[in-house]
C-alpha cells in the first residue's frame, strides 16, 4: 500500500475498480484515516408539515469532507463502508455527531426539533445501534425524543427475531422509527404496522412520478390512505416542484421533504431554519 499515493489517485471511487481487492483495501485505509482526521460531517435537511410548512424534524446526511475531492456524498462511500465492515464505526460516529450537534444547538438557544439518523441495513443487522445511541444520548445529555431512526424497507424484510429485537430495543429507548425509501422493497404495510413503525417515507421515485401519470397519483393516494388508516404518518421524499407539493396536499400526504423546501445544509444554516420555523411561508429557499 502507498506506492501510488498522491494527486489523481482517487480512482478507487470508480465502482468498477472498487471490485478489486486492492482498491477496496486502499479505500478502507482512506476511510480509517478520514475517521481519525475527523473528515466526516453531517448536513441537515428539513422535513416539514405539508400544509403549514412548519419544521418537524431534520434528517442528518453524512458527507466526507475530503481535502482534495471536496464534499463527497454518501452514495460514493457508504456501499464500500458496508462491504468493508467500516459502516459500524461510521454509523457510531454519525450517531455521536448528531447528538453532539443537538447539544450545541441547544446551547445556542435553538428551539430543537428531532434529528433523524439513517442506519444502513448492514449496520442495523449487526446490532449495536441501540447501545451506540443510548451512549451518545447520555454523553451529550440529549433526550431520546429528539432522535428518530430511519431504516430502509429492505433491512426489515423477513421478520427475523433479531430484527424484531433490535427494533423493540430502539422503541424502548424512546426513539421514533421511520421506514426509508418505501416502495422500493417488498414489505407490506401490514408488516410495517406489525413492526410498529411510526413514519413512512415514500421514495423519491414516486414523488417524481406524481406529475407524470394518473397511475402515479393513484398509487401514492393508496399508500397515504392505508398508512394513515394504520396510524402511520407519511412523508413524500424528493419534492422538487410547487406542482408536486400541490398534488401531495390534495392527496392528504401530511409531511414533505425535498429541494423545493430546502436542500441539505451545514449545521449553521440549519440553525437559521430552526429559528424561521415555517419554511413554506415565504418563497422556498434559494439554492
Ligand atoms: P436517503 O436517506 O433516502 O436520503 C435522501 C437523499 O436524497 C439524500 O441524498 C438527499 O440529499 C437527497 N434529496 C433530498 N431531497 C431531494 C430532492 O428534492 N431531489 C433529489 N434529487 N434528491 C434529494 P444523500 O445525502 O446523497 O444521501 C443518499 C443516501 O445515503 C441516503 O438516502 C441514505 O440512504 C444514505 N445516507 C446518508 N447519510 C447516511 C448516514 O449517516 N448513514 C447511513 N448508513 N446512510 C446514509
Ligand atoms: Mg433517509
Ligand atoms: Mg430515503
Ligand atoms: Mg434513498
Amino acid at each position: 500500500a502507498g506506492k501510488n499515493e498522491g494527486k489523481g489517485q482517487y480512482r478507487f471511487f470508480d465502482p468498477a475498480l472498487s471490485h478489486t481487492l486492492n482498491a477496496r483495501a486502499r479505500l478502507k485505509q482512506r476511510m480509517l484515516e478520514a475517521i481519525e482526521r475527523d473528515q466526516f460531517m453531517l448536513y441537515y435537511q428539513p422535513r416539514v408539515d405539508a400544509r403549514s410548512g412548519e419544521l418537524l424534524s431534520m434528517e442528518a446526511l453524512v458527507r466526507w469532507r475530503h481535502p482534495e475531492l471536496g464534499i463527497v456524498p454518501p452514495g460514493e462511500f457508504i456501499p464500500l463502508a458496508e462491504s468493508t465492515g467500516l459502516i459500524a464505526r461510521i454509523g457510531e460516529l454519525v450517531i455521536d455527531k448528531a447528538c453532539a450537534q443537538l447539544a450545541t444547538w441547544r446551547e445556542q438557544g435553538a428551539e430543537l426539533v428531532p434529528v433523524s439518523i439513517n442506519v444502513s441495513p448492514k449496520q442495523f443487522l449487526r446490532g449495536g445501534v441501540q447501545q451506540a445511541l443510548s451512549l451518545a444520548l447520555r454523553r451529550h445529555r440529549v433526550p431520546a425524543s429528539l432522535i428518530e431512526v430511519e431504516i430502509t424497507e429492505s433491512a426489515m424484510m423477513g421478520d427475523h427475531d433479531d430484527i424484531l429485537a433490535e427494533l423493540a430495543a430502539l422503541r424502548a429507548l424512546g426513539v421514533k422509527l421511520h421506514v426509508d425509501d418505501f416502495g422500493t422493497g417488498y414489505s407490506s404495510l401490514s408488516q410495517l404496522q406489525r413492526l410498529k413503525m411510526d413514519v413512512l417515507k415514500v421514495d423519491r421515485a414516486f414523488t417524481t412520478e406524481l406529475g407524470n401519470s394518473k397511475e402515479g397519483k393513484v398509487f401514492f393516494q393508496a399508500i397515504v390512505s392505508m398508512a394513515h388508516a394504520l396510524g402511520m404518518s407519511v412523508v413524500a421524499e424528493g419534492v422538487e416542484t410547487e406542482e408536486q407539493l400541490a398534488i401531495l396536499r390534495g392527496l392528504d400526504c401530511n409531511e414533505v421533504q425535498g429541494y423545493y423546501i430546502a436542500r441539505p445544509v451545514p449545521a449553521g444554516e440549519m440553525l437559521e431554519m430552526m429559528q424561521r420555523r415555517f419554511l413554506l411561508k415565504d418563497a422556498p429557499l434559494a439554492v
